[in-house]
Formats: structure tokens, C-alpha cells, sequence
């Protein structure tokens, strides 16, 4: 069998070797290593295919979420209203820009932010809702963008770990994640679903005007060469990146389609074990799995970390990778200690924690390592309650 592993980006290679090679000699024999026309072409590829307006290329997930906040110009005060449960970027660029981050609690069975939470968390000084498609799942997006209209909010998605996922409005609309905000960013880290062999990553936007300062912002506040209108960052896609990024765009939906495979070997695999809950799905949204995340639970469907833990330890034994994303909610975090909140505030997102276990997960697991990986859990379970 073939070494397991979380993320196997190397067979990935082998299966489009050609493309990714002659993509990436192109960019050196142009030697167009910042701003070659892979990045143009790149661009007009995911608009195509997401159905954005404009797509944004920048450095990497972080930078398109702090570039998003910069733009719809949100001042020193204002607040930004996040899930607990999530990984640290989308509170990280918050803070950094002096925005005061207002995190709220998740649903248990999507994992994603939870509405009545964000409706309860609204102030007169919230600008901005930034929900997180985690795990490859769209939040609910039909009532945060209901909400933000009625409260004149902004809305940004962080959808890195959701590229490809698709929502569907009561009205019968699809759109893609990233795509239903003001807003939406996305990540092109080598093991996100669409990934470059490096950093990379996107805004993007409906809107001619914020489409616009964006470009301005990602370069150091210029339209002009050497005017800067505003203060800006740099943060470009780099060339070899855009071309790696165009090999592999035509074939993200094999890729989705991989994962989702998977995704349901495992629901099948586990949805009749009693110290499992395999992931929740919220049918408006379809699921790209970027984790596929279980949660680990005791005989009364509470969590079990302890069991959680030592499954964990015993698939290690096995040669299974499985990780803990994540362990600390946002108000837990030491650099993010804040009077305002305290263990206990938000009890789903803390009890996620305690509780769940993602898999490995990618585009190329075959029948034998996902046959080997259900049998030493559903083994690793019975054993360690026994
Ligand atoms: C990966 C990720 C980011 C950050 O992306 P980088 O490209 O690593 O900066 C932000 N938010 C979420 C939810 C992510 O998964």
C-alpha cells in the first residue's frame, strides 16, 4: 500500500507532470517572474470558471483578507464579526488593521458560524461580517447576507478552504463560494483544494470600484506608477505560481470530485458507529472537503476528548496521519486574550475542539488505503473503549 499521508501533493504532480514542467520553463525562459502574462491568463481562467466579476491575484489567503478589509476602508473601532472556530488568519489581518475582532459561537454539526450568533453579536459599531466556509462547506450564507443587508454590514468570505463549493439561494441562484459578499478570498497554499507550490492566493469581487481599490491596495496604493493615492501593501501572485495554478485549474472538479469520494467512503464507513459523527451537511451548500472532519463523541453524543486523543495516538501507530484542526478557539488564544470573553462563552466551538479529527484528504486516495484507514479506526475505537 501506499504511504498514507494527509495531503499527497507528489501523485498529484506525477498525474499532470507535463503541464505543471512546461508551465513552470515558460516562466523561466520569459524570465516574466512578477507579473507575466501566466498571472493575466490565470485570472481570466477563475473568473471564468467561479463566475467572479474580478479575481484579484495576491501573495497568499492572509494578505487577500487583510487587502478586503483595507478596501471597504473600515477605520480603527470598527468591528468585525468572525466565528471562534477558525483558523487564526481571519481574526489575525482583524486585529493587525485595529479593527476589534467580535467572535461568536458555530453550529455543531457544520462547524460554521452560527447565525443566531452573528444577529446576537451586532453593535451600531459593527461595519463587517467575515464568515469562514470551513472545511469546504459554505456557511449559511442565504441568512448572513439577509442579515447584512437589513444592518447595512458588509459582508467578506474567507473562502480558503472552499474554492469550487457551490451555494444554492431558496430562489434556485447558485453561486460559488467567494462569490456572495462584497467580497471573497480566497487561498492558493499547496494544500488547499487548489493549490500552487508555494503561496498564493485571491480577492474576489462583483464590484468595478472595489475591484479597482483592491488592485491599488495589493500595489502599494498606486494606479499611477509612483502616485500612491493610498497607503498599500505588495502583495502579488507570483509568475511560476499563476502558471502552476492554470495546469491545475482545468482539473479542480475531478479534484472536488475525488474528494467528495472519499468523503463519502468514509460517511459510509462511519455513520452507524456509535463514538462517531461524521460531518454535518447543510444541503443549500455542496461540500468540497478541504478536511473531512469527524467528531468524536461518547455514547451520549457529547464530546470525548480523551477517546478523540488516544485514537489519534493508535492511528499514528498505524501510519494514519490524522489531525486536530483546531485545537484552541479564537478567544482561547493567548495573543488574542480579551476581557470581553472567557472560557465558556462559546461552549459549541469549545466542545469542537475537544472533539474533533480530520482525516487525511486529497485527490488521490485509493480503495486500499481508505478500506485500511476506516477498518484501524472502527479497530482503534473498539479497542480503546473496550
Ligand atoms: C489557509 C487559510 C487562510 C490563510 O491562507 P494563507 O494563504 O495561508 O495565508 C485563511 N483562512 C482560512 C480559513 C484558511 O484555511
Amino acid at each position: 500500500m501506499k504511504k498514507i499521508q494527509m495531503v499527497d501533493l507528489q501523485t498529484q504532480y506525477l498525474q499532470i507532470k507535463q503541464e505543471i514542467d512546461s508551465g513552470i520553463e515558460q516562466v523561466i525562459r520569459s524570465a516574466a517572474f512578477v507579473k507575466g502574462e501566466q498571472v493575466t491568463n490565470f485570472q481570466h481562467h477563475l473568473e471564468a470558471y467561479t463566475g467572479a466579476k474580478h479575481i484579484i491575484p495576491v501573495g497568499n489567503g492572509t494578505d487577500a483578507l487583510q487587502i478586503a478589509l483595507m478596501a471597504l476602508g473600515l477605520q480603527r473601532g470598527d468591528e468585525v464579526i468572525t466565528p471562534t472556530f477558525t483558523f487564526i488568519a481571519t481574526a489575525e489581518v482583524v486585529a493587525l488593521l485595529g479593527l476589534t475582532p467580535v467572535v461568536v459561537d458555530v453550529d455543531w454539526d457544520t462547524m460554521n458560524m452560527s447565525v443566531e450568533a452573528v444577529e446576537r453579536a451586532i453593535t451600531p459599531r459593527t461595519k463587517a461580517i467575515v464568515p469562514v466556509h470551513l472545511f469546504g462547506q459554505c456557511a449559511n450564507m442565504e441568512a448572513i447576507m439577509a442579515i447584512a443587508k437589513r444592518k447595512g454590514l458588509y459582508v467578506v468570505e474567507d473562502a480558503c478552504q472552499a474554492i469550487g463549493s457551490v451555494y444554492t439561494f431558496s430562489d434556485g441562484k447558485k453561486a460559488q463560494a467567494g462569490t456572495m459578499g462584497e467580497i471573497g478570498c480566497t487561498s492558493f497554499f499547496p494544500s488547499k483544494n487548489l493549490g500552487c507550490y508555494g503561496d498564493g492566493g485571491a480577492l474576489f469581487t462583483n464590484d468595478d470600484d472595489l475591484a479597482a481599490k483592491i488592485r491599488s491596495i495589493a500595489n502599494h496604493g498606486m494606479e499611477i506608477r509612483y502616485h500612491h493615492d493610498r497607503v498599500g501593501v505588495n502583495s502579488r501572485l507570483d509568475t511560476i505560481q499563476a502558471a502552476v495554478l492554470d495546469a491545475k485549474l482545468p482539473h479542480l472538479d475531478e479534484y472536488t470530485s475525488a474528494r467528495q469520494m472519499a468523503a463519502k467512503y468514509y460517511d459510509n464507513a462511519f455513520k452507524d458507529e456509535k463514538h462517531i459523527l461524521i460531518p454535518g451537511h447543510d444541503t443549500r451548500s455542496t461540500h468540497v472537503y478541504h478536511q473531512y472532519t469527524l467528531r468524536i463523541v461518547k455514547e451520549d453524543k457529547t464530546p470525548d476528548k480523551e477517546l478523540r486523543d488516544a485514537l489519534k495516538a493508535y492511528l499514528t501507530d498505524k501510519q494514519i496521519p490524522a489531525m486536530i484542526y483546531y485545537p484552541i478557539p479564537l478567544h482561547l488564544q493567548k495573543a488574542y486574550q480579551d476581557s470581553r470573553y472567557k472560557k465558556g462563552d462559546f461552549p459549541v466551538a469549545e466542545r469542537l475542539a475537544d472533539c474533533v479529527l480530520s482525516l487525511p484528504m486529497h485527490t488521490c486516495l485509493d480503495e486500499e488505503q481508505l478500506e485500511y484507514i476506516t477498518r484501524s479506526i472502527k479497530e482503534g475505537i473498539r479497542e480503546l473503549t473496550k
